[in-house]
């Protein structure tokens, strides 16, 4: 999206929030609808989230209960998407999709941000990813983060990145999932230190830290011993049907000790994934003008973000192909959170939410876009190459990898 109004862009649903400044966190569910209340306790500055567990009897008594919840004054978000609950209450003429009724999903990924800056003066971000090290144990021919791409792999110095990570600690007073990510997160000879600082400065901050790991590479104690203390959430990539036996070994006895320590684990199978190819493109669009690649870019609506230098993204891919070296290292396609003052809270949730000077981002010019507007191309998890691969942007359908760029 290009600013057209910056500043002012999420102005009319702004005010509309702060007249429905009550949230009721509705669920079938109430381990999920205290889940949701805990998250928005950030924004509950004068008891204004109220949960409540709706089962069979209040829907057949809604009648009664609809005379009271007659839509102004109250903003809903329904826990685990509940269709009969949101069914139920967008049947009551009172209540629009988002505008004061919610899903969990929509809500937290996008209007919490509009909500938390227009009703709490707080500013939130659904999430954050950083990357550590740009080394890895695997070398998946179609990494998405273009790991075969980048030519001269290393660590991130840990100041850096501590920098980066107040930086934007700065500017956001709330992050759901804080994610620390590679390469292989875990070859970062600092994880401890950085997980600590983390969890010491800016657990108040934080829903969901977050690390990901392919478990390929040897955990120390004190690795998975801080993991435990600071409640990290891992996010293990489970690549052994397409690695050798060596590495399947090192990946069981990690998990084993993973499982010692007590780590929260989230697997994610790669037999049960499925990964589409957002690059090397399968058509060309370089040549687009600036409102076709806006709306590219709008279509996607691909927001997840990197922040690096103090800079903050909008579409990490886009981040992750400027350090692969796929297309030029443009900063000023970033958000400067160096710069960051109070007076600049309404654009910097403009930006984390996808408007931009531009419109669009380089990369979307070379990108085939996440599944929204690529759902039919995929291409095998976790398959492995040796060496490394080029691409030629002077020609971009014609792909050239290097000579060790060939599948193991
Ligand atoms: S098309 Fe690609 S580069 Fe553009 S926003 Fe989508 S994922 Fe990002």
């Amino acid at each position: 999206m290009k600013w057209q109004n910056k500043g002012h862009e999420f102005d009319k649903l702004g005010e509309i929030f702060q007249k429905n400044k009550k949230i009721l966190v509705l669920g079938e569910n109430i381990n999920s609808v205290c889940k949701i209340a805990d998250k928005l306790q950030f924004v509950n500055l004068d008891n204004n989230v109220e949960k409540k567990v709706v089962n069979g009897i209040f829907l057949k008594l809604f009648k009664i209960f609809g005379t009271i919840l007659t839509g102004s004054n109250v903003t809903i978000v329904v826990a685990d998407d509940s269709d009969k609950i949101a069914g139920k209450l967008l049947k009551n003429n009172h209540f629009k999709k988002n505008i004061n009724l919610f899903s969990e999903k929509d809500f937290f990924s996008r209007y919490l941000s509009i909500y938390a800056l227009y009703a709490a003066d707080k500013t939130y971000s659904e999430s954050q990813c950083i990357i550590v090290t740009t080394l890895c144990t695997l070398n998946c021919k179609h990494c998405l983060n273009f790991n075969p791409y980048i030519k001269d792999k290393c660590h991130n110095d840990i100041n850096e990145i501590k920098k980066s990570i107040d930086t934007y600690f700065k500017a956001f007073d709330r992050c759901g999932l804080f994610h620390l990510s590679g390469g292989e997160t875990f070859m970062y000879q600092k994880c401890s230190e950085l997980i600590r600082y983390i969890y010491d400065n800016y657990k108040e901050k934080i829903d969901e830290l977050g690390a990901s790991s392919n478990l390929v590479v040897k955990l120390s104690d004190e690795l998975c011993q801080t993991l435990h203390d600071c409640n990290v959430v891992l996010f293990v990539d489970d690549y052994t049907d397409q690695i050798d036996d060596k590495k399947i070994a090192l990946f069981n006895e990690s998990f084993e000790k993973l499982k010692k320590f007590k780590v929260n684990c989230v697997i994610n199978k790669g037999t049960e994934l499925r990964w589409f190819s957002i690059f090397p493109p399968i058509k060309d669009d370089s040549l687009l003008n600036a409102s076709d690649l806006t709306k590219k870019y709008d279509a996607c609506g691909y927001r997840n973000s990197e922040i690096r230098n103090g800079y903050m993204n909008n579409c990490n891919y886009s981040g992750f192909a400027q350090r692969a070296g796929i297309i030029d290292q443009d900063y000023s396609e970033w958000y400067n959170l160096n710069t960051y003052t109070k007076d600049k809270k309404f654009e910097l949730i403009e930006y984390r939410l996808g408007y931009s000077e531009k419109g669009y981002t380089d990369f979307c010019k070379y990108c085939n876009g996440y599944i929204t507007i690529n759902p039919d191309n995929f291409v095998p998890v976790g398959g492995q190459i040796d060496g490394t691969l080029s691409w030629n942007k002077e020609n971009p359908l014609e792909i050239i990898y290097d000579k060790q760029g060939a599948e193991v």
